[in-house]
């Protein structure tokens, strides 16, 4: 059992200035475990609602001490020298505790942060390494490594949101890490002759004007291939279109059920965006791709799976935001077939451990993600080796709380021989 005998929340920042969650929280063993809540900017709509003040005075309105006072004073108050006997058990509690289907009496951030320490903590108190503690995986992961930026992370012209490359043909998991950072400096040599900006954007990629999301695809396709590597052999590509952006969009301009991409002034329909994928599968080596159609869109999801579905991964992100009951309604209608998971999208540990379990019962792949407003910490890359689900989001090789995963990654790799990185073996699972 684990007795809880000291919690405290604290107001950090996160990687975009915007103020976040700290907790540090101690067992009666002694053992501390301390956690920093991420933060999306491109939410789906049934995501758990993170706790913000909505005070003008502070922060412009994005304050967090409503979430931080809930820690301080409800959480504290019932979790304190309470005995857990495991994660479940807490996490069961906090979802109780709060009482609403969407987190929104603590708030997400609240509870996330309480989660994660705790599992901290616990896997200290149980002499176990945090990816030991989450599972009894041993995969390092394919990086899906977002190099170019558009959408609402970055203030360039591209609409679709990131545009990734996936070393699958490197033998480890520290070359797959050096291959993605060369083809990164190698695209920045490229932007710079082309005299486009090597500014980066929320995740660290680049965030040049392009004429299209194509020409990102055609100069990550230049990239790889100038740094001496193989499109379709060494790395595939990736990208998410966060395309319930676009779906908003059209609303605003009275095209409701369409996609606007606002950036360029163009709107395509269902059928226009599902054969614009179908298109940019059949000219790229593209083995994912993240949200191709709105959170709402099911009959477009449905199309787009029967067409897709065996060729490449179609990845769920506002879908299905790492909800099990959104992720079963998608089983049952046949949209995608992968998710995405992010923690502070469901708030708690136990509860995106089960959306993996209840993704891979059925087939679907996962991938574990960043949010575009991170920290320093590195939970994500535990969760992802523990869970053994072979891909992680996180960003380019460039931002301390990007690289921060990555490099925890190589600590895993380094002190534990019996890891292996997962890279070709994704071939298989996604039958590209
Ligand atoms: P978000 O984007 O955190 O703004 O939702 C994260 C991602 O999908 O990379």
């Amino acid at each position: 059992m684990s007795k809880i005998t000291k919690i405290d929340a604290l107001e950090i920042l996160d990687s975009r200035a915007n103020p976040t969650v700290e907790v540090i929280l101690e067992l009666d063993n002694k053992f501390i475990g301390n956690s920093k809540v991420p933060s999306g900017a491109s939410c789906g709509k049934y995501e758990a609602v993170e706790l913000r003040d909505n005070d003008s005075n502070r922060y412009n309105g994005k304050g967090v001490l409503k979430a931080i006072n809930n820690i301080n004073k409800t959480i504290k108050e019932n979790i304190i020298n309470k005995d857990f006997a495991n994660q479940e058990e807490l996490d069961n509690y906090l979802i109780k505790l709060d009482n609403t289907n969407n987190k929104s009496n603590l708030g997400a951030n609240a509870i996330l942060g309480v989660s994660c320490a705790f599992a901290k903590a616990k896997a200290m108190s149980e002499d176990k390494n945090l990816y030991e503690y989450f599972g009894n995986g041993l995969t390092l992961p394919v990086p899906m490594m977002n190099v170019l930026n558009g959408g609402k992370h970055a203030d360039n012209n591209v609409s679709s949101q990131e545009f990734m490359i996936m070393p699958v043909g490197a033998n480890t998991f520290s070359e797959a890490l050096r291959w993605c950072s060369e083809v990164y400096h190698t695209l920045k040599k490229i932007l710079k002759e082309n005299n486009l900006t090597t500014s980066v954007g929320d995740e660290g990629g680049f965030a040049p004007n392009l004429k299209s999301d194509e020409e990102a695809l055609d100069l990550l396709v230049e990239a790889i291939k100038k740094a001496g590597y193989k499109p379709g052999v060494d790395f595939f590509l990736a990208c998410d279109i966060a395309s319930t952006e676009m779906w908003e969009e059209a609303k605003k301009i009275n095209k409701e059920g369409n996609y606007y991409f606002w950036k360029t002034d163009e709107v395509k329909t269902k059928d226009e965006m599902i054969d614009w994928i179908i298109s940019l599968c059949e000219k790229y080596p593209l083995l994912s791709v993240e949200d191709s159609l709105a959170e709402d869109d099911f009959e477009g999801w449905k199309k787009l799976t029967e067409k897709l579905s065996n060729k490449i991964q179609l990845v769920g992100d506002d879908l299905f935001v790492t909800n099990t009951n959104r992720l079963q309604m998608g089983i049952n209608k046949n949209l995608a077939n992968s998710i995405l998971i992010k923690l502070n999208q469901i708030g708690t540990i136990t509860e995106t451990i089960n959306a993996c379990n209840l993704a891979r019962k059925n087939n679907y792949t996962s991938v574990i993600s960043h949010r575009s407003g991170e920290t320093e910490d590195t939970t994500i890359a535990d969760l992802v080796v523990g869970l053994n689900t072979g891909q992680i989001k996180t960003g380019a090789p460039c931002r301390s709380d990007r690289v921060a995963k990555y490099n925890r990654l190589l600590e895993i790799e380094y002190f534990n021989k019996n890891t292996k990185y997962y890279g070709k073996d994704i071939l298989k699972e996604i039958k590209k």
